[in-house]
C-alpha cells in the first residue's frame, strides 16, 4: 500500500566494516535510533547512521527492521567523533558506535527507569555522632562516616561501601539519621568548605585559559602534587557554567573517582546536576547518568575514558585530570586513547581542553613545550604546593648493593618505620608490582614454576601454598620438591606483597598493617574502606602496588618506602622509565601532604640512575628532556607514529605466516613507512596461544594513515587472516 519506502543504512555490532540495508515503513526515522534486525537467524540491536531512499539490495532480498526504539542516541556530533574514531583506530564503524553506548540500551528490552536518590545525616544523627552506634555496627559506622565526609551520597557510592548497603540505610532511617532525595532536586544543602581565593600561580593559569574565551584551545597544566590543579578545574567550571545550558566533561582515571573526589565536585556545584560515569555503575545506573548528560540535564559530568563518547548537546569545556594515566587508554575491542579522542572532539566542537598532570606524557610534554612551529598545546605551570606549610617530601635513595638487606628491608628503612610508629604516624611500602611477584625456584638446579600455557613464570601465593599464572588463571598446589631434581629446598624469589607483609610483622609484631594488592581489593568497597581507616588510624603500616600511588590524601603518613624497582629501570619496554617515574613521583606525593614533613625512602642498587638523580630534585623537566633526546635518537614516539599488528594462533606457523604476509604488503604499500620483522613479544604465548607481532613506524602520521586504509582492508580480505587473531592497535602504548 505504501510504495515510498525507507531504507535504512544500520550499524551493527559485528567484524565487518560496512553498513547494512534494512527496510521501514515508519516515516520519521532519523539518524542516531536504534533499531532491532534480523541478522542472518539472530535478532541484534543496531544504530541508524544514514537513511536513503534507494539500496543495492534485491527488494525480494531486503529485510524490515524489527523493531524502531523511538529514542535518538547520538547526534550529530557524536556521530563525527565515532566516524574519526573509526577510521583514526581502523575500527568497524558499527563496533565503535555500539561500543560506545550503555550496555543497558542494548539488551533487546530495556525497561523504565527506576528512581534514582541521595542519601544524608537528619540533624539528629549529626548531633548524636558516630560514637553512639552500638559498637558492632561497622556498616552502619562506615556509611554514617562516609556521609559524614562527603554530605551526600547516591545508590552507587554506597553500594561501593557496602554490598548490604540498603539494608543499613533502612536501619538508619528507622532511627531518624538519615533523610533522602530524589537526583535532580535543587534544594540540596552542603556544608560548604571554605573556598579558597587563587594564589598568583593558579590566577594567572585561570586567567590564560579563560581568554581563549571557549574557543578551542588545548592546555596542558604541569602543576605538581598538591599544587592546586583541581582547584583551578573547578573555576574553570563555574565559569564554563555561567552560560547557559552549558556542560562539562572531566574524564579521570578510574581509580581517582573516588567519592571524596565527587563530594569535593558536589559540595561546589550543590546548584547544578552532576552526575558520574564509571565501571562501578550497575547498568541502570550508567544509562540514567548517560541520559542526563545526553539530554543536556547534567552540566557536569565526571567520568573515566568512556564517557568521553558520551553525547552533551552543550559541551562547552574539557577537563582531563592525570592525562599522563595509562588507563586512558583502551586495551581491547576498539582501542583508542580517551585523552587523543578528547582532543579531536574539543576541536570538533571548537572549546577548550585542559589536560592537567604532575609529570605529562611524553608526548603531551613534547607537543607543549618543543614543536617549534604552532606548539599544539598551550603550556602552564604550578609549581609549588597549594597549601601554606606543606612542602613536598624529601627523597633519599639507599644504596642495597652496599649495605646489609634483610629480606628485602635495608636498617635504615627499617629504623624509618620504627621511627614512624613511635610517633604514631604511618608509613607506606610501595612495590612496584609489575615483575615483581615472587616465583618458586629451586636452590640447585634453577628451576623455576612456569605456565604451560602461557610463557609466564606462576606466582608464588603463599597463604594458600599455590602457584597461580597471572594471566590466565591456572592454578596449582605448591610443589614440596623440585618437579625436576627431586631437591626439596624451593624458596620464592623476588618480593611480592604478602612476603613483604610477614616481614614486616617479625620486624613490628605489634604494628598494624595492612596489604592492599589487586588479590585482596578487588572491590571499590574494599579500596574505600581502607580509605577510613587510614584517615582513622586503625593502620600503621599499609602495603602497596600501584593502585596505591595516586588520587588519595592519607593526612598522617609520613614515610614512603619503595622496595627493589630496578628491573624497570632496564626494561626493554621504553616507555617503562617514563612510567616509573611518574609512579614514583605519585607515590612520593602520599608522603607529607598536610602539616607533617615526609620522606620517600627508594632502595635501589643504582642510586646514581638519572631517574633518581630527578626524582631527589622534582626536576621533571630535566628529566623527560633527557627521555625527549633519548627518544628522538631512537625515532619513538612522539617523534615517530607507531602502530602494531598483534596476531596469535595455535599454531605459531599460521601466525608468521599471516604477518609475513601483512609485512611483504605494507613494504609494497609506501616509501614513507619503515616496516619491520615480526618478532615474538615478551609474553611468548598466552592462554595457550602463540603470539607475534610486527611494529610500522613512520614520521608521517598522514602517510601512516594512508597505508593504514589499504593494510586494513587488504588483512580484513587476507585467507591467511582468517585462521589468526588480529588486531591492529594505533598509538600503541605496551608492546
Ligand atoms: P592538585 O589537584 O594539584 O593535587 P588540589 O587542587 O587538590 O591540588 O589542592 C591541594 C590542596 O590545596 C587542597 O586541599 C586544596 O583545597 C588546597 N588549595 C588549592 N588551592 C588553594 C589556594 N589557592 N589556597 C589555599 N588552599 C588551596
Ligand atoms: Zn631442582
Ligand atoms: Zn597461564
Amino acid at each position: 500500500m505504501t510504495d515510498v519506502l525507507h531504507i535504512l543504512k544500520v550499524a551493527l555490532d559485528v567484524p565487518l566494516d560496512r553498513v547494512f540495508d534494512y527496510k521501514t515503513d515508519h516515516p520519521n526515522t532519523q539518524i542516531g535510533q536504534y533499531v532491532v534486525v534480523p541478522f542472518g537467524a539472530r535478532k541484534m540491536i543496531g544504530v541508524v547512521v544514514g537513511i536513503s531512499d534507494t539500496t543495492a539490495i534485491e527488494s525480494n532480498k531486503l529485510k524490515s527492521i524489527i523493531r524502531l526504539d523511538p529514542e535518538v542516541i547520538f547526534d550529530e556530533q557524536s556521530f563525527k567523533l565515532f566516524q574519526f574514531c573509526s577510521q583514526y583506530y581502523h575500527y568497524p564503524l558499527g563496533q565503535t558506535i555500539l561500543s560506545a553506548v550503555p550496555s543497558r540500551l542494548k539488551k533487546l528490552n530495556t525497561k523504565a527507569m527506576a528512581k534514582k536518590y541521595l542519601y544524608r545525616l537528619t540533624p539528629k544523627a549529626i548531633e548524636l555522632g558516630v560514637d553512639t552506634l552500638p559498637p558492632r555496627q561497622t556498616i552502619l559506622k562506615r556509611i554514617v562516616m562516609s556521609l559524614i565526609d562527603a554530605t551526600e551520597l547516591d545508590e552507587a557510592s554506597l553500594r561501593s561501601i557496602s554490598s548490604t548497603w540498603k539494608k543499613s540505610i533502612e536501619t538508619l532511617g528507622e532511627m531518624g539519621w538519615i533523610e533522602k532525595n530524589e537526583v535532580a532536586l535543587d534544594d540540596k544543602v552542603y556544608t560548604q568548605a571554605p573556598i579558597p581565593s587563587l594564589n598568583d600561580e593558579q590566577k594567572k593559569v585561570f586567567d590564560e585559559i579563560t581568554k581563549t574565551n571557549q574557543a578551542f584551545a588545548a592546555w596542558l597544566l604541569y602543576g605538581i602534587t598538591g599544587s592546586g590543579k583541581t582547584e583551578v578545574y573547578i573555576r574553570l567550571i563555574e565559569e564554563a557554567l555561567k552560560k547557559e545550558h552549558a556542560q562539562v566533561l572531566v574524564l579521570v582515571p578510574e581509580i581517582n573517582l573516588t567519592p571524596q573526589l565527587e563530594s569535593r565536585f558536589r559540595s561546589r556545584f550543590e546548584n547544578y546536576t552532576l552526575v558520574t560515569l564509571h565501571s562501578h555503575l550497575t547498568d541502570n545506573e550508567r544509562l540514567t547518568h548517560w541520559r542526563l548528560a545526553k539530554e543536556g540535564t547534567a552540566q557536569i559530568i565526571i567520568g573515566t575514558r568512556l564517557s568521553v563518547f558520551t553525547p552533551m548537546p552543550h559541551l562547552s569545556l574539557i577537563i582531563i585530570d592525570e592525562e599522563h594515566d595509562a588507563s586512558f587508554k583502551q586495551q581491547e575491542g576498539l582501542r583508542y586513547h580517551a585523552r587523543d579522542v578528547a582532543i579531536f572532539r574539543a576541536k570538533s566542537e571548537n572549546i577548550p581542553i585542559v589536560m592537567g598532570t604532575a609529570t605529562p606524557s611524553l608526548e603531551s610534554w613534547f607537543n607543549a613545550t618543543k614543536t617549534k612551529d604552532a606548539k599544539k598545546f598551550g603550556f602552564l605551570t604550578l609549581t609549588s604546593r597549594a597549601v601554606e606549610d606543606s612542602t613536598l617530601p624529601e627523597i633519599k635513595c639507599i644504596d642495597i648493593s652496599k649495605s646489609t638487606v634483610t629480606k628485602g628491608f635495608s636498617p635504615y628503612l627499617i629504623d624509618a618505620i620504627r621511627d614512624r610508629l613511635n610517633k604514631k604516624e604511618q608509613s607506606l611500602i610501595f612495590i612496584n608490582r609489575r615483575g615483581f611477584a615472587p616465583v618458586l625456584l629451586c636452590a640447585s638446579c634453577q628451576w623455576t614454576g612456569r605456565c604451560n600455557r602461557c610463557s609466564s613464570r606462576l606466582v608464588v601465593h603463599l597463604n594458600q601454598k599455590r602457584l597461580r599464572c597471572h594471566h590466565c588463571g591456572h592454578d596449582e598446589k605448591m610443589p614440596l620438591q623440585c618437579p625436576s631434581c627431586g631437591n626439596t629446598d624451593l624458596y620464592p624469589t623476588g618480593l611480592g606483597t604478602q612476603r613483604v607483609e610477614e616481614t614486616l610483622k617479625e620486624f613490628f609484631p605489634e604494628a598494624r598493617i595492612l596489604r592492599v594488592d589487586r588479590d585482596s581489593t578487588k572491590t571499590k568497597e574494599a579500596l574505600n574502606d581502607l580509605f577510613l581507616k587510614m584517615k582513622s588510624r586503625e593502620i600503621d603500616i599499609l602495603i602497596g602496588t600501584q593502585m596505591l600511588s595516586k588520587g588519595h590524601d592519607f593526612p598522617h603518613l609520613s614515610l614512603v618506602g619503595v622496595l627493589d624497582t630496578d628491573q624497570a629501570l632496564y626494561s626493554p619496554d621504553f616507555r617503562a622509565s617514563e612510567r616509573l617515574f611518574s609512579q614514583l613521583m605519585q607515590v612520593s606525593g602520599r608522603a607529607g601532604r598536610a602539616q607533617i614533613e615526609g620522606e620517600v625512602y627508594i632502595q635501589t642498587a643504582f642510586p646514581n640512575h638519572p631517574i633518581f638523580e630527578a626524582l631527589k630534585t622534582h626536576d621533571y623537566e630535566h628529566f623527560a628532556n633527557e627521555l625527549l633526546k633519548e627518544r628522538e635518537f631512537a625515532e619513538l614516539s612522539p617523534f615517530a607514529f607507531l602502530v602494531l599488528l598483534k596476531a596469535e594462533a595455535h599454531q605459531l606457523t599460521h601466525v608468521m605466516q599471516f604477518l609475513n604476509e601483512a609485512m611483504t604488503k605494507a613494504q609494497n604499500l609506501s616509501t614513507h613507512v619503515t616496516v619491520y620483522n615480526p618478532v615474538r613479544p615478551i609474553m611468548e604465548r598466552l592462554k595457550g596461544m602463540e603470539r607475534a607481532q610486527l611494529v610500522l613506524q613512520s614520521n608521517s602520521r598522514v602517510a601512516l594513515q594512508k597505508l593504514l586504509d589499504d593494510w586494513v582492508s587488504y588483512l580484513r580480505e587476507s585467507r591467511l587472516g582468517q585462521k589468526v587473531k588480529w588486531v591492529v592497535d594505533v598509538d600503541p602504548l605496551e608492546f
